[in-house]
């Protein structure tokens, strides 16, 4: 199995953290989100755990909400003592609603209004990560406007290519997000922002891509940072006290993908940075991660309801689901991978049947997955489980075809309960005039 919460129990049904998936499939109805407690939490400690071995106390793990961002999610966080990334007032306001204390919140975002920064000041909001001087003024202002002195992070481009799919590689010079060194422009805005009154400036921040599995990038990316962090040092008579190195550790959607050992990988990264620091004559700063997928993804599982079983002779087969883009458009947006169990099904021995799982949705390219491979006598009624989904399905949902979004009913220790509830008609109407 692709993860250790996954399990078979004796009647043959597929099991997540040591639950029936078909008996919550019938308790809750289906398309229905289920997530692994336990995982998130252990998850997000053995991140905490390494980096404060690795780089000591201040160093300081921030879950990156925009992979799952409810409420719950931020109490969690909250009791687990770790910082969260936001990156909308939306993704605030729920935090603030679920008791979290903006202070230990980071505001990212490439394109933040002016809304968003009076709110997010207002409430006080512990850092921006700011993305371009345009920014930095607006910040500036309204920090001055209010009385705060705000603090920031400068969000700078390395100019690495991680080589991962294009649509979440973000460290290439010609990336949308933050101010490049090799132009100049990162050197230039931290120039002006140790120029503003309201602006505290207490770091860099650099976030180079996703779904990686080993530290390269992260030596990269360190190297880089730190190496112009002792080059402002040297220019601008300003040193860093922080340093944020991104998210973007991997996970595995499918067998064929690689486990990663997160804590050998932090390790490793933390003496790099010792070592690099040591050669620049540079004091360690407080280092920050952004782990948002690898804290989520596999603590996620979907079900849903087998519906059209299409036999097209010749061509190909549809297995037809009671959701699709809606609640997962990742396929859809990056040909994402997935493993596909029909979960009452699990030791069904003709495993033959190729097909494609769709989704409802009027659209060709609503689909889950191409060239699944599941039992021969795959029916209307069975239970489909989709594997990986904690991080950017929730979260990335959409009501098209005003297609209810599905309930996140969380799993702890046996108990489940209710995180997020479905929407009901009523709620798809709810702002119709
Ligand atoms: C998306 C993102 C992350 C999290 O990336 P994962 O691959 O989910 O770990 C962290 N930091 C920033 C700035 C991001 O945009």
């Amino acid at each position: 199995m692709i993860c250790e919460n996954i399990t078979v129990n004796e009647k043959g049904n597929l099991c997540f953290a040591g639950m029936d998936v078909t008996k919550l499939a019938a308790k809750y109805g289906t398309p229905l989100y289920l997530m692994d407690e336990n995982r998130i939490r252990q998850r997000i400690r053995t991140y905490k755990n390494a980096l404060t071995k690795a780089l000591g106390e201040e160093a300081k793990v921030l879950y990156a909400s925009k992979a799952a961002s409810f409420c719950q999610m931020y109490r969690i966080c909250k009791e687990e003592g770790i910082g969260v990334d936001v990156v909308s007032l939306g993704e605030l306001y729920t935090a603030i609603k679920a008791g979290f204390n903006p202070a230990e919140a980071y505001f990212h975002s490439n394109n933040k209004t002016d809304e968003d920064i009076d709110f997010a000041i207002e409430k006080g909001i512990g850092y921006f990560v700011v993305d371009n001087e345009e920014e930095l003024f607006v910040i500036d202002k309204i920090a001055g406007e209010k009385g705060k002195r705000q603090n920031i992070l400068l969000r700078i481009t390395p100019g690495i290519d991680p080589h991962t799919y294009e649509a979440v590689a973000t460290g290439k010079v010609d990336s949308k997000f933050g101010s490049a060194i090799e132009t100049g422009q990162a050197e230039q805005i931290t120039k002006t922002a140790l120029g503003l009154k309201n602006i505290n400036l207490c770091g860099f921040h650099t976030h180079i891509g996703s779904q990686m599995f080993d530290s390269e990038v992260f030596f990269d990316g360190a190297k880089i940072m730190l190496e112009f962090i002792s080059h402002i040092k040297n220019s601008l008579g300003y040193t860093a006290k922080e340093l944020d190195l991104g998210g973007g550790y991997g996970v595995r959607y499918t067998e064929n993908d690689p486990t990663i050992d997160i804590a050998a990988n932090i390790e490793a990264v933390g003496k790099y940075i010792r070592n690099k620091c040591n050669e620049l004559g540079l004091e360690v700063p407080s280092i920050r991660m952004e782990p948002g997928r690898s804290i989520v993804a596999d603590a996620g599982m979907t079900i849903y309801t087998v519906g059209t079983v299409k036999r097209i002779p010749g061509y190909k087969n549809y297995v037809s689901v009671d959701g699709g883009m809606s609640d997962n458009p990742r396929f859809a947006l990056y040909g994402s991978e997935y493993t596909i169990y029909i979960a009452n099904k699990m030791n069904d021995k003709g495993q033959t049947f190729n097909c494609s799982v769709v989704g409802r949705c009027c659209e060709s390219g609503d689909i889950i997955q191409e060239n699944v491979t599941l039992p021969s006598s795959v029916c209307r009624g069975d239970i489909a489980a989709v594997l990986t989904t904690g991080a950017y399905n929730y979260s990335m949902a959409s009501n098209y075809n005003r297609i209810a979004r599905p309930p996140v009913v969380m799993l702890n220790n046996g108990e489940d309960y209710v995180a997020v509830k479905r929407e009901s008609l009523e709620d798809i109407i709810r702002n119709d005039i």
